[in-house]
């Protein structure tokens, strides 16, 4: 299997047997490195397992910091081709970005502008497994990331008091958001 840079990695089943990586940049001219989701989730649970609450924590706001680059990222190059974007295309590329990465479907099902409720379902959640748990290591981490999607794109803070997704069945759940007080 070869991985293009901005091809879906979610649509192709990995296999262990026949997975073969192109070294061609991704969209941002950043390698791509290829992680199973059980590693990811082991390494944040590592942080959650050593630090505790503040690893918790830890894992949130890289998440956070992640997210807002990629939306910064994103309207540097819509700047370049003078094409830039609403705040919802803003954050609708994000999320699109996100799928192509792998990291599950997104679908933003609320997104209020004025009162900064958001509501984003993820489909094929590769953290599935952890998401009925109340320390969803892999969940919060993208927890964090679309909470820093949001509050980049609609410059406000937009987050959540305790973070922690809705689970649904069929690796599904969904993430709520809303304005954090200042
Ligand atoms: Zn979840």
């Amino acid at each position: 299997m070869i991985v293009k840079p901005g091809e879906s990695l979610e649509r192709k089943k990995m296999t262990n047997s026949r997975l073969e990586v192109t070294n061609e940049k991704a969209q941002n001219g950043q390698s791509l490195i290829l992680m199973k989701s059980e590693s990811f989730n082991n390494i944040m649970s590592y942080l959650s397992e050593s630090f505790g609450k503040p690893g918790l924590s830890m894992i949130y706001s890289m998440g956070h910091d992640s997210g807002a680059k990629e939306v910064k990222q994103i309207r540097e190059e819509m700047k370049k081709i003078e094409k830039p974007l609403q705040k919802k295309d803003l954050v609708e590329k994000a999320l699109q970005r996100m799928s192509q990465m792998g990291w599950g479907r997104f679908d933003l099902q609320e997104l209020d502008q004025i009162t900064g409720n958001v509501e984003v379902k993820i489909k094929n959640n590769p953290f599935s497994d952890s998401c009925a748990m109340n320390d969803t290591c892999g969940c919060l981490f993208l927890h964090g990331y679309i909470s820093g999607i949001m509050t980049e794109s609609l410059e406000a803070e937009i987050g959540c008091a305790s973070p922690r997704c809705i689970d649904l069945d069929d690796s599904q759940c969904i993430i709520r958001l809303m304005r954090e007080p200042k």
